[in-house]
């Protein structure tokens, strides 16, 4: 079935991205909750129709590692793009100081199965894994979305700004078009993957903007410094050497999606029985904890 801007009821908003908006809205003829981004894009109606077309893919993007997608229509010049509401939202929004590694181990299975199943069944290669893209629920699922599908769509986007994290792969960041033609590779993809599960080990992006004067002396630390690793003190020597698979410097040296499944940091996760709804219940209160102390901090002082 066709969603249209008819059906829905306007919720509260989700969050704000790059490119636009995310809404919750109740889909009124089936009573489901869904998370609506809005995109706002310069284009003809044309070009529009095409990226509707591209997005058509997604109805086959079923699995239980993906967001599922509903439905996308155009307003005058922009894409309303329809999938399924996670009432946990992002990761990055949950780790707080850092994950317990059973969690850990949970949220890289996930991701590593979701990416192998995108490029696997849909030759899809996802192009922007980082943690504001793996979304949650309280049932404890961990799904990806925001993979870049449509072609138009991507170069309708106004890329003018990396943004002060970068997830880029060392030789993205070069643009090694010398012998790649600039393609995007998976190993791309599980460079970002390593560096998404240093951030939700550490809480925090590993290459702190306050560390360095500029974007290109981050950029230069992310090409020629050493890898980040986990931490040595709270996590153990397989889910180190896991996420160093992920992020070695060459793409080539770089861990497939089959190696990193029969791993024993991921061997492991498939008998483990990590509570993941009550983590993300822990995850929720202490996010609004946080919340309610900047809202706080942010009064007058002589309130
Ligand atoms: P970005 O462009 O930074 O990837 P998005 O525009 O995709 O961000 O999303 C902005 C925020 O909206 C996310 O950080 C998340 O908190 C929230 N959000 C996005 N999609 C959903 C969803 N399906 N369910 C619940 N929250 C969502």
């Amino acid at each position: 079935f066709a969603i249209n801007m008819d059906q829905l009821q306007l919720d509260e908003e989700l969050g704000k991205g790059n490119y636009g908006t995310v809404k919750k809205v109740l889909h009124k003829p089936t009573n489901v909750a869904m998370a609506m981004k809005e995109i706002r894009l310069e284009l003809e109606d044309a070009k529009l129709n095409a990226i509707i077309m591209e997005l058509d893919v997604l109805h086959r993007a079923v699995a239980p590692e993906i967001v599922e997608f509903y439905g996308a229509f155009f307003i005058e010049s922009c894409v309303y793009y329809c999938m399924e509401y996670m009432d946990a939202g992002s990761l990055d929004k949950l780790q707080g100081a850092g994950v317990p590694e059973d969690v850990l181990a949970r949220i890289a299975s996930s991701m590593v199965r979701g990416l192998k199943f995108l490029k696997d069944d849909l030759n899809i290669i996802h192009r922007d894994v980082k943690p504001t893209n793996v979304l949650v629920n309280r049932k404890g699922e961990i799904k990806l979305c925001d993979f870049g599908i449509s072609g138009e769509l991507d170069k309708s986007l106004a890329k003018t700004n990396i943004g002060c994290q970068s997830y880029m792969a060392p030789e993205r960041i070069k643009g090694e078009s010398q012998n790649n033609l600039g393609t995007y590779t998976v190993s791309s993809d599980v460079w970002s993957l390593g560096l998404s599960m240093i951030e939700i080990g550490l809480g925090r992006y590993p290459y702190p903007p306050e560390t360095y004067s500029n974007v290109f002396a981050q950029l230069t630390a992310i090409v020629h410094g050493d890898p980040p690793e986990l931490d040595e003190t709270k996590y153990s020597e397989v889910a180190r050497e896991w996420v160093a698979m992920c992020l070695r410097k060459d793409p080539e040296r770089r861990a497939s999606y089959r190696e990193l499944l029969e791993h024993p940091f991921l061997k492991k996760d498939e008998t483990s029985d990590v509570n993941m709804v009550e983590w993300v219940e822990k995850a929720l209160a202490h996010k609004a904890t946080a919340a309610l102390l900047a809202s706080k901090a942010q009064l007058p002082q002589s309130v």
